[in-house]
């Protein structure tokens, strides 16, 4: 598999949100989203048991599999290796390619109309304040879920933000909390790792 990066942090998006986990973020994306955060291109080869042998030093035994897309890459048999270590492996999908099952939690953001993978167990959707969340919020509560999420779009990818962004966010999440008061199906979901400065 091709490696962007891996690393040892909090989840800092949606259900596991606080969770210490390790991230393993597989390069490459068949989208390019214009407010994609996420520098993914860059990637070295591993082999499976190259990289647990890396995530072993880790204390956490809850993997997530990042990317970039990870369904590009992620098979069924590394999940299982994964599994023989002990390992709760977390999936965040842009929802456009196939998940191995064998997955035991899959996260997806929908980047486009059609929802691909056969099981989704969390639906985390931007939130873009642009007039058309509620009927993307629609579209999305068809797809059976434990959980659904709505996360403000964070519309300033250069830092610092300057101040028209910061104007724009803030009321992009002043709106997304009156849509979930009116639509209490939908959570709240903060980059709580952008809030922190953490990774
Ligand atoms: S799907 Fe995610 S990683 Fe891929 S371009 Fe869009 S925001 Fe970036």
């Amino acid at each position: 598999m091709r490696i962007n990066e891996i690393f040892y942090s909090l989840q800092g998006e949606g259900r596991f949100t606080g969770h210490p986990a390790v991230f393993i973020r597989l390069s490459g994306c068949n989208l390019t989203c214009p407010f994609c955060d996420t520098s993914h291109q860059e990637g070295r080869e591993m082999t499976a048991e190259e990289i647990l042998e890396e995530i072993k030093g880790y204390p956490s035994r809850h993997v997530v599999i990042t990317g970039g897309e990870p369904g590009l890459q992620l098979t069924g048999e590394f999940v299982d290796r994964l599994h023989e270590e002990g390992y709760f492996v977390q999936v965040e999908t842009n929802g456009t390619t196939e998940i191995p099952l064998n997955v035991d939690w899959i996260t997806c953001s929908p980047k486009t109309h059609d929802v691909i993978p056969a099981r989704v167990d969390e639906i985390k959707l931007l939130f873009m304040n642009d007039g058309h969340d509620e009927s993307r919020a629609r579209h999305y509560e068809a797809i059976p879920a434990t959980c659904r999420s709505l996360q403000p779009c964070d519309h300033s990818i250069a830092e610092p933000a300057p101040a028209s962004c910061r104007r724009r966010n803030a009321a992009t999440l002043t709106a997304c909390i009156e849509f979930i008061k009116a639509h209490p199906s939908w959570t709240l979901s903060l980059q709580t790792h952008k809030l922190l400065d953490i990774r």
